[in-house]
């Protein structure tokens, strides 16, 4: 056997059988056994058995050590979408009368499981200004079981130091759970920097081609039985074998993606910058950014996401712009290959320039593999129309 057959099959092990190069789709709901006794085994170690594909399956844990190998935790665990991933990772970690310190402006859905749905059950969220951890310490209750962050957040981009916000949850014994989704385990190693439980969308970087919803968690091992044992199994919202698949020819390009973006990103970033039309753009990795430095210390490299500020008078010539644009989908998601672009004004009524928490002149751009220039020169003829 050559050196590299043998090293594939045992550095990937029982997943790849009869050295299958690409992982084979286990599309099967369950597992049988040959007698009674082998099945009490399997039923008793669910955690870790294959038994019923609501639990385990061999496609998904080739994901999972993958995932958790990027990740640098013990263990990982497969959803149905990053939004089941959040919950899981939230609701496993309290219970009535538990209070919970969030940064502001996390995705909408996270928003609403903390704001809405968790209050019904009666635990309590307090939403701070991330950029400065103290905001975390202050907020701090006895009753208070974790800190919830997201750095950078996905529409205006601010980061928290999540070396200084884990200092402060170790400080009081509390869980941290980040998002990681924008960063992805490239360029941002969260339980590197003692985050316990790193949450993601992989409907966006980790899946990369718009073709799948699904997300992810990693954690150590007690985590993972944890919440296996209650909110993935009880609540059951996995991921299909087959989503897990499509993941795993993801993360076969996955570092020449976010390399990709990390080249053209900031040649899209920079033009926008200096275009009169632009009043700010709000990108991490743009000096203008109040946080640049420690974007710089706390991930690799840039992100192709950013929004930016233009300098229009009214709604109207925000939608103008974007409906002139030609290489940009309008659309909500991101992490595939296509432009896309998700103007903040989509998010109020017709003629209603009332949202707490957006302004409605911001634009959010996902930037895909596309050439940097050809996405330049699309922007400048939109740009015009203002
Ligand atoms: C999209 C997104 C989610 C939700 O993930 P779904 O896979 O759509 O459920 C959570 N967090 C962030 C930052 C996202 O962008």
């Amino acid at each position: 056997m050559s050196d590299s057959l043998s090293f594939i099959l045992n550095e990937l092990g029982e997943e790849h059988p009869h050295g299958s190069v690409a992982t084979p789709l286990y599309q099967t709901s369950m597992f049988a056994f040959e007698s009674v006794e082998q099945m009490r085994r399997a039923l008793a170690e669910e955690t870790q058995s294959y038994f019923y594909t609501r639990g385990n399956n061999p496609t998904f844990t080739a994901l999972e050590r993958k995932l958790a190998a990027l990740e640098g935790t013990e263990a990982a665990l497969l959803f149905a979408s990053g939004s089941a991933a959040v919950a899981a990772a939230v609701m496993a970690n309290v219970e009535q009368g538990s209070h919970v310190v969030c940064v502001q402006k996390p995705y909408s859905w996270t928003n609403k499981l903390l704001t809405k749905l968790l209050a019904r059950f009666g635990v309590e969220v307090s939403m701070v200004d991330g950029t400065r951890p103290e905001n975390f310490a202050q907020a701090i209750r006895p009753n208070t079981r974790l800190l919830y962050l997201e750095s950078p957040n996905s529409f205006t981009f601010e980061l928290q130091d999540i070396v200084a916000c884990v200092a402060v949850a170790r400080q009081h014994g509390l869980l941290t759970i980040i998002d990681n989704s924008y960063a992805t385990p490239l360029n941002q190693r969260p339980a590197d920097m003692g985050v316990d439980i790193v949450v993601h969308s992989a409907s966006k970087y980790i899946g990369g081609h718009s073709d799948v919803v699904a997300g992810i968690l990693c954690c150590s091992q007690a985590m993972r039985e944890k919440i296996f044992s209650s909110e993935y199994m009880t609540l059951g919202g996995v991921m299909a074998p087959f989503s897990a698949w499509l993941l795993l020819r993801g993360l076969r390009t996955l570092a020449l993606r976010v390399e990709r973006v990390a080249q053209t990103t900031p040649k899209v970033v920079d033009f926008l910058a200096r275009h009169p039309k632009v009043e700010a753009v709000l990108y991490p990795f743009h000096p203008s950014h109040p946080q640049y430095e420690l974007a710089k210390k706390q991930m690799k490299r840039p992100g192709g996401m950013f929004s930016f500020r233009l300098r229009a008078n009214e709604m109207a010539e925000v939608e103008r712009f974007c409906n002139r644009l030609q290489r940009f989908l309008l659309a909500c998601s991101w992490g595939g290959y296509e432009s896309l672009i998700f103007p903040a004004c989509t998010l109020y009524g017709s003629a209603n320039y009332q949202n707490p928490w957006l302004d409605w002149r911001l634009v959010r751009v996902y930037i895909g593999l596309e050439d940097a220039d050809e996405l330049i020169a699309d922007l400048r003829q939109a740009l015009e129309c203002l």
